[in-house]
């Protein structure tokens, strides 16, 4: 049979896969939510609180043993030493951004206010726009894998593929994909809407006037701005005391990773042929 076989066999397979996707939704959303114990829905900000601290705890210590043992290393062992602390360090990160996406979700405490003054912090010393953010996200909650209304990861029709899509279709292709997408894609997608939903004019989450968000929601872009705009400062400050390549591996290859890190995590949820989307 050799590649032939292989073939058929994997296009069986996805056949498979595309069976399992269900035409007609097989239960409502009100369905789900009475199938879940009420405790479920109960948000504890002590419980919630805990994660934080522990989260930033953990923060510390990869800190304070980076800080105190790398630049004693000899060379070769300081090269290896530093991307082992910038993923520990990205993936804890990680875990601080993804309590701040809760946060927009109002998962993390009774309180509004509680919910997005914690997101706010966490996501802004994390390079994400907060309130920008969390309304385009509830947006593409709403409409997750619809053609005509979903925010981002957005699925197309087979007219509106790309040219170059064909041309990248191929193991390096995928490849440089993949790492354009995992390194550039959040950013780009902040600050040009790149792949985000067609709005017929340039958009993006800084801009308060961005046709991505409605007239009550303008105010905190813009406080998402200075949210940004404040941290920015506290690293210019931070550069004059410690020095830019201090700060750059202490601190921004990390918080870069966590970009990296969530673009990953949402993509392989977004990339399923059965997908059905709840990030
Ligand atoms: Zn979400």
């Amino acid at each position: 049979m050799g590649a032939g076989g292989r073939m058929s066999d994997s296009s069986e397979e996805t056949k498979d896969l595309l069976k399992r996707v269900p035409i007609e939704p097989p239960f409502s959303l009100s369905d789900l939510k009475k199938a879940i114990p009420a405790h479920c829905f109960e948000r504890s900000v002590i419980r919630s609180s805990y994660y934080v601290v522990h989260d930033l705890i953990v923060t510390y210590v990869f800190y304070f043993l980076a800080n105190t043992y790398i630049p004693s290393l000899p060379s070769p062992l300081a090269y290896l030493a530093w991307p082992v602390y910038w993923f520990c360090q990205a993936s804890i990160l990680t875990g601080l951004w993804v309590i701040g996406h809760e946060c927009g979700h109002h998962a993390f405490s009774e309180y509004q206010w509680v919910d997005d003054t914690v997101g706010f912090i966490l996501h802004s010393f994390l390079f994400t726009p907060y309130f920008s953010w969390k309304y385009s996200h509830r947006n593409h909650h709403a409409n997750t894998n619809s053609i005509d209304n979903d925010e981002v990861y957005i699925p197309k029709r087979k007219s509106k593929v790309k040219w170059y899509s064909k041309i990248l279709n191929n193991p390096p292709g995928r490849v440089f994909t993949l790492v354009f997408r995992f390194t550039l894609g959040f950013p780009l997608y902040l600050l040009t809407n790149i792949s985000g939903k067609k709005y017929g004019r340039f958009a993006n989450h800084f801009d308060p006037l961005s046709p991505i968000f409605t007239d009550r929601e303008r105010i905190q872009v813009l406080v998402s701005d200075l949210g940004l705009l404040g941290v920015f400062y506290a690293i210019k400050l931070l550069v004059a005391a410690k020095g830019f390549a201090w700060v750059t591996s202490m601190y921004l290859i990390p918080a870069l990773g966590v970009h990296v890190f969530f673009v990953i995590i949402t993509y392989l949820h977004h990339t399923h042929l059965s997908f059905v989307g709840i990030w």
